[in-house]
C-alpha cells in the first residue's frame, strides 16, 4: 500500500485530509510541524508527500528545500489562495504540483492519483531491457540474465549508449568523443579494448552477442 506523509497543523485538515486519502485506499502518516514532518522523512520512506506552506518551527518551502537535496518523493503543495505568487517559486524548488486552500476533497485525492502515476512511470524509465540485460540508468548497474555485471564507468557508459541508441552504428571516434569527452587523436586500440572488455563480460553470464561489429564502420547493439 502507498503511504503519504501529510504536513499540515491545523489539526482538523490535517484529519480530512488523511480521511480522503485512507478512502482512497492510501495508508498516511501525520505530521503537524516542518521540523517533525523533515525529521519523519529522513527516517522513512514516503511514496508522496502533501505539504502545507504555512508551519510551524520550520516552513513549507524550507522543508521541500531540505528534502530535494536528496530525494524525489513527489510533493503537493497546499496553499492559501492569496499565496499564488510563490507557486511558480514552489514549482522550480521541486514541488510537484499544488492545491489551494479551501481545497475540494476530490480533487486532492485526484491529484495525488495523477502524480503517483507519473511518478511511478518516470521510475520505470529508469531501466533499460534488452534481450536477457537490464540497465538500472539511475544505479548504474547493468545485470545479465539476472546476474549483476561489474563494469567500470566507461564499459558503462559505452553500453548505455549502444542500448538507449539501438539502431545508431557508432564510429570509434563517436564513441571516444561521447565517452571520454575530448577529441580523438585516434588510438583505435582504446575503444577495441573496451568493447572486447565489455563483450567478455556480458558472455560470462549470457550467450546472447549483445555488440555487433560494422565492419568499416563501427559497432552497434546486435538485433
Ligand atoms: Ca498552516
Amino acid at each position: 500500500m502507498e503511504r503519504i506523509l501529510i504536513i499540515e497543523d491545523e489539526k482538523d485538515v490535517n484529519r480530512l485530509l488523511a480521511q480522503t486519502l485512507q478512502d482512497s485506499g492510501y495508508e498516511t502518516v501525520s505530521a503537524f510541524n516542518g521540523m517533525d514532518g523533515l525529521r519523519m522523512l529522513q527516517e522513512e520512506q514516503y511514496d508522496m508527500v502533501l505539504l502545507d506552506l504555512i508551519l510551524p518551527y520550520k516552513s513549507g518551502d524550507e522543508v521541500l528545500r531540505e528534502l530535494r537535496k536528496d530525494s524525489d518523493v513527489p510533493v503537493i503543495v497546499i496553499s492559501a489562495k492569496d499565496m499564488v505568487g510563490t507557486k511558480i517559486d514552489l514549482l522550480t524548488l521541486g514541488a510537484d504540483d499544488y492545491v489551494t486552500k479551501p481545497f475540494d476533497l476530490g480533487e486532492v485525492a485526484a491529484r495525488v492519483a495523477s502524480n503517483l502515476r507519473r511518478y511511478h512511470k518516470k521510475e520505470e524509465k529508469k531501466q533499460i531491457i534488452y534481450k536477457e540485460l537490464v540497465m538500472d540508468t539511475e544505479a548504474r548497474t547493468v545485470s545479465a540474465d539476472g546476474a549483476d555485471l561489474e563494469l567500470t564507468a566507461k564499459e558503462y557508459q559505452m553500453l548505455e549508449l549502444f542500448l538507449q541508441f539501438p539502431n545508431k552504428v557508432f564510429s570509434k571516434v563517436n564513441l571516444y568523443e561521447t565517452v571520454w569527452g575530448y577529441e580523438y587523436l585516434g588510438d583505435e586500440n582504446v575503444i577495441k579494448t573496451h568493447i572486447s572488455n565489455i563483450r567478455s563480460k556480458l558472455k560470462r553470464h549470457s550467450d546472447t552477442e549483445y555488440i555487433e561489429t560494422v565492419w568499416g564502420l563501427g559497432y552497434r547493439l546486435a538485433k
